[in-house]
């Protein structure tokens, strides 16, 4: 299901490219952190083969699940001495789960697997093994000195909320030495946009296939999280990849999808999850004490929240009902 699905997410539609059509296109599309990844770019004279082995070499050092991976290595030791990238984003995350008050926590890892949304042997874990898990999610407890990282017993850490994020900065950096006049990546909803102006379709969590509106925006990042990614039933009842790092529970808070515009990837990329774990409310004052941000968000009583800021650049798709509610700052 998972594969599918993300493949779905990544038909994310970038409607014009007008500005860019004049230098030569490059396309690439792969398979990189668990999703489908496609690149397009203009005028960057074979950047997009540099681009690729960046995601293959960011999703080696930065999965959980790939044993050789440095983060596989702290997980099952407790402790590891890392290098830049993963070391740049734990302090990243450390810090954006302080500001989220935890609604975004790497530490979620032992509850994502008890779940079975890293093995695909889904299963609903019993209250007890859900309270001790539930305890043991807690990203103060991750503790840096230098280079050196180490995680209290049974914690081990997850990047993957922000991983996609991290790479599409890094994707920018790298853009921005080259030659390329502008490019769009989708990392796997998750979306750089470099060097024009873009028009890009939301996907739509009660048909992932088509888009319930558009946004146009300037260079950015575009970073989408949804239930309808990744998730599985049991007794008609929806079990989804994002926790309540709280519960140690999938969020079931009405929220359907969070879309994030930053020109941050991995600020886009951490509050997707942590304003779905908000949820609307919370949400709302979080945006109206936070600067650097927008964003779309999608509640499942087919109301859509846009803030103010992107709110005239947003355009229902021909034919969605979702009532439209302007988030003031
Ligand atoms: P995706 O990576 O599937 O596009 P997200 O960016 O929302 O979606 O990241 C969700 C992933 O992050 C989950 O698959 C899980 O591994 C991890 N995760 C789940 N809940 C949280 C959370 N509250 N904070 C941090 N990471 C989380
Ligand atoms: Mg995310």
């Amino acid at each position: 299901m998972k594969k599918t699905t993300c493949i779905l997410l990544c038909i994310w539609m970038v409607l014009s490219l007008t500005s860019c059509k004049n230098t030569a296109e490059e396309t690439a599309s792969f398979e990189a952190m668990d999703t489908v990844m496609s690149l397009k770019v203009y005028g960057g004279d074979g950047i997009c083969g540099t681009l690729e082995a960046r995601a293959h070499e960011l999703d080696e050092l930065l999965s959980s699940a790939d044993t050789d991976s440095e983060i596989y290595r702290l997980n099952k030791n407790g402790t590891a001495r890392l290098t830049g990238d993963a070391l740049t984003l734990i302090n990243r995350s450390l810090s954006l789960s302080a500001e989220t008050d935890g609604s975004f926590d790497m530490t979620v890892y032992p509850a994502v697997c008890a779940w079975g949304f890293i093995s695909g042997n889904y299963q609903i874990p019993d209250g007890k093994t859900l309270d001790a898990l539930a305890q043991n999610i807690d990203y103060r407890q991750v503790s840096v000195n230098g280079d050196s990282v180490s995680l209290p017993e049974n914690a081990a850490i997850d990047l993957g909320a922000v991983a996609k994020g991290y790479l599409a900065d890094e994707c920018a950096d790298i853009l921005g030495g080259s030659g390329a006049s502008c490019a769009v990546l989708n990392l796997g909803g998750t979306i750089l946009l470099y060097g024009a102006a873009f028009k890009v379709g939301v996907a739509d969590p009660e048909n992932p296939a088509g888009y319930f509106g558009y946004l146009s925006c300037g260079e950015g990042v575009v970073a989408t999280s949804g239930g309808y990614e990744r998730y599985f039933e049991q007794d008609g009842v929806r079990y989804i990849h994002i926790l309540d790092p709280k519960t140690a529970k999938p969020v079931d808070n009405g929220t359907l999808s969070v879309t994030i515009f930053s020109d941050d990837g991995v600020l886009s990329d951490a509050l997707s999850t942590a304003l779905f774990v908000m949820g609307i409310d919370k949400a709302t004052a979080y945006y109206q004490n936070h600067d650097g941000f927008d964003f779309i968000l999608l509640t499942d009583d087919g109301k859509l929240y846009v803030t103010e800021e992107i709110y005239d650049r947003f355009s229902l798709a021909d034919g969605c009902s979702y009532q439209l509610k302007k988030v003031k700052k």
